[in-house]
């Protein structure tokens, strides 16, 4: 794919949130979808969701974007795989996303719906059982299903500790693994307090996870004591990896309005010291999911607030393409009636 292509929406990521963007615009827009890798996204390390709607049994997040996949496809949206979307601009009518291979794509409406890459801790076999016992996670989903089990969390912010607390409640211990040499300074002093009064929670500061072992499953860890080097073994069924995640925003820096960790802020949060930001070019206010730039959408891990859920992202994929219409008929009914 090279060359300049035009739509009316351009979907920038093909994780749940892009997916069901896709198959919401492909009736009656001409759609296309590009992302860095395949389509999925983060969905495949869902092993079962037991809320969608439809599924009395559940459904795996490799299974639920397939089909969503499938369905964009039959619908008619174009896929663009492989390919990072790398630069954007905006003219007057439509705004141009370049992709890695220097295709250009303008459409008149975008969503973008890069999600989120957490930080990994870089060790080989621990990365290797994510899914299987290895979690990465900003909260822990269901605690009370390690009722009884030795759990480990890697991390030192609020997250990690409140993690640790929700997790002491069913688990028989948690050990918290913190490479320096106490909890980091911004975990609220209640917080900390109450972490240290938790008989079952174990904070092991200076530490670090080294390996992660189990044939196919998460048996075990070794750990690391970065002061005195030894080496020990500790049987768990269940880390958590909580170092933090970063927004796949990169290629928009400057471009539009990102938080200070660089997720995408949207809507009424778009709202600061009593005015919409400067640069805001038309008279109606931005839109719920819409960023700082009038038709650019923002849906799922990506954006600032988001539920970190596959749901939520499907959820948003597809009422960003419902404000989307609706910002589409204004913007055709402004150019009716602009002077020529
Ligand atoms: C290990 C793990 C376990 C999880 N477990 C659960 C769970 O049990 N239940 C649950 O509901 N949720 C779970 N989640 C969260 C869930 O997967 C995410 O909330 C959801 O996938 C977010 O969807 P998304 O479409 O916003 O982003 P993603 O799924 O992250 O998709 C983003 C897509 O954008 C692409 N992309 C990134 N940058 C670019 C670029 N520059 N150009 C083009 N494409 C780009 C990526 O390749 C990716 O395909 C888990 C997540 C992880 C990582």
């Amino acid at each position: 794919m090279t060359g300049s292509l035009s739509y009316d929406v351009a979907v920038i990521g093909a994780g749940p949130a892009g997916l069901a963007a896709a198959v919401s615009a492909a009736v009656g827009l001409k759609t296309t979808v590009v992302d860095a890798y395949g389509a999925g996204g983060s969905a495949p390390a869902t092993p079962v969701i037991h809320n969608y709607p439809g599924f009395l049994d559940g459904v795996s997040g490799a299974e639920l974007t397939r089909r969503i996949y499938e369905q964009a496809q039959r619908l008619g949206a174009s896929f663009a795989l492989t390919n990072p979307a790398v630069g954007f601009s905006t003219g007057r009518g439509a705004h141009t996303v370049t992709l890695a291979d220097g295709t250009a794509i303008s459409a008149q409406v975008l969503v973008i719906a890069t999600g989120m890459a957490y930080r990994t801790l870089g060790v080989a076999s621990v990365d290797k059982l994510t899914g299987s016992g290895v979690t990465y996670a900003d909260a822990v989903a269901e605690p009370a299903s390690l009722a009884g089990q030795e759990v480990f969390i890697v991390g030192s912010t609020a997250t990690a500790a409140q993690a640790a607390l929700d997790l002491a409640k069913h688990a028989s211990n948690v050990t918290v693994v913190v490479r320096a040499g106490s909890m980091d300074a911004s975990v609220p002093a209640e917080l900390a307090k109450e972490v240290d009064r938790t008989r079952n929670i174990r904070v092991r500061v200076n530490t670090q996870v080294v390996e992660g072992f189990g044939e196919g499953r998460l048996e075990g860890v070794r750990l690391r004591h970065r002061v005195s080097g030894t080496i020990e073994a500790a049987r768990t069924r269940a880390l958590f990896v909580m170092t933090g995640a970063d927004p796949n925003t990169e290629w928009l820096k400057g471009s539009m309005q990102r938080d200070d960790e660089g997720y995408l802020v949207t809507g009424t949060e778009l709202w600061r010291n009593g005015q919409w930001p400067q640069d805001w070019p038309v008279e109606r206010v931005p839109l719920l999911l819409e960023t700082s730039v009038p038709r650019v959408f923002a849906a799922g891990d990506v954006r600032r607030g988001a539920v970190r859920r596959v749901t939520s992202a499907i959820l948003e994929g597809m009422l960003a393409i419902t404000l989307a219409r609706h910002a589409l008929r204004e913007h055709a009914q402004r150019a009716v009636g602009a002077p020529s």
